[in-house]
């Protein structure tokens, strides 16, 4: 059964088309997915019954179980939901009010294959590539629990690929799902809103660069020599920081777009003060952020977080060196909800 969730407004009016039904009523049904938030086709109350019975018997619509829902002090929620095959992913939803900005941290994967050292989510293995729909369905799932009077209000504005899974293994179906967020007549989130973060599957960057110059790339680095960076992130055996920052290079060559490196601090293990300055150096001259990120705690992984001095210092480093740095402010550690954070079961 086609799953209209992990369709674009055009693909829906096509197969509408194809399979004899009315066309024009594919803008109608998208709207009611994405303007309304509706869950199934019973919903869409300006169709006639017949073709809502007809929709019901033919396709299928995705439709995100919530199991558990977590609230921070701060205001970040964590949800785990359930899928269709009885597995489970999270996502986290961030206010910056005083940005007005309602971010999203959305999974591309069941698990993850890559088995970053911090991250519980690498930690608990791979199961599956996320659908297209599955995808979107996590923004239309926080949307519709963080909407006051009417579905839409406050509004979703920004979404990173940062949660569970590495996107660019999954690539056809997050730029689907990007399409799909970025309709107008939808969910209306801007392309250069929505950021892919990836640990660094070079052949991925390339693909992304053909593919759509428009929304962001964030690399997770958090070495910055290829010894250290074996350690903590397998993947550089496959692909090591040479030509990690070859397909950088030509990303921002292609999309003229500055690049986010991600760092995680962990203590004992990547804050040392020559790290930063190796860091510099290898940065240097290349269009990008640093984003420092003082390591979460989690549980089974021992990875802590270095004293705010040592985290000073390495900032301090960077700003010297004449990058651009910030340091990320936490929010939803309380709830597991942090970067490296998220599994998949319930805390
Ligand atoms: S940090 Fe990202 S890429 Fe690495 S194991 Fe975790 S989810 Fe996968």
């Amino acid at each position: 059964m086609k799953d209209f969730k992990g369709l674009t407004r055009s693909e829906i009016i096509n197969l509408l088309k194809k399979d004899g039904l009315q066309s024009f009523r594919g803008d109608q049904i998208f709207n009611w997915l994405y303007q309304n938030g509706a869950e199934n086709f019973s919903e869409m109350t300006n169709l006639s019954k017949d073709l809502r019975a007809e929709l019901n018997k033919r396709y299928a619509l995705t439709d995100l179980q919530l199991k558990q829902k977590y609230e921070s002090i701060d205001g970040t929620k964590k949800y785990l939901w359930e899928l269709a095959d009885g597995e489970s992913l999270e996502s986290v939803y961030l206010p910056y009010e005083r940005q007005n900005r309602h971010s999203v941290c959305i999974s591309t994967q069941v698990g993850c294959p890559l088995s970053c050292s911090f991250c519980a989510t690498g930690f608990s293995g791979y199961v599956r590539d996320l659908t297209a729909a599955e995808i979107v369905d996590q923004v239309v799932k926080i949307q519709a629990d963080i909407s006051q009077k009417e579905f839409g209000t406050p509004r979703i504005s920004n979404v990173v690929f940062m949660g569970m899974g590495e996107p660019l293994l999954n690539l056809n179906n997050v730029l689907k799902a990007v399409t799909i967020m970025n309709d107008s007549d939808g969910l209306n989130i801007g392309m250069r809103k929505m950021t892919i973060s990836t640990a660094g599957y070079e052949p991925g960057i390339r693909q992304l660069a053909e593919e759509n110059d428009q929304i962001g790339l964030a690399v997770s680095l958090h070495a910055p020599t290829d010894k250290l960076r074996n350690k903590i992130m397998p993947i550089n055996q496959k692909f090591n920081l040479k030509d990690l920052l070859a397909a950088v290079n030509e990303y921002i060559d292609t999309t003229h777009r500055r690049v986010t490196f991600e760092y995680v601090l962990m203590e004992d293990i990547n804050d040392d003060p020559h790290l930063a300055e190796k860091l510099s150096r290898l940065l240097k001259g290349i269009n990008c952020h640093v984003n420092l990120i003082p390591a979460n705690p989690v549980a089974d992984l021992s990875i802590k977080r270095p004293e705010q001095k040592v985290i000073d210092k390495f900032y301090d480093i960077l700003s010297r060196n004449h990058l651009s740095v910030t340091l990320r402010r936490e929010m939803g550690t309380d709830i597991q909800a942090a970067c490296g954070q998220l599994k998949r079961s319930s805390q």
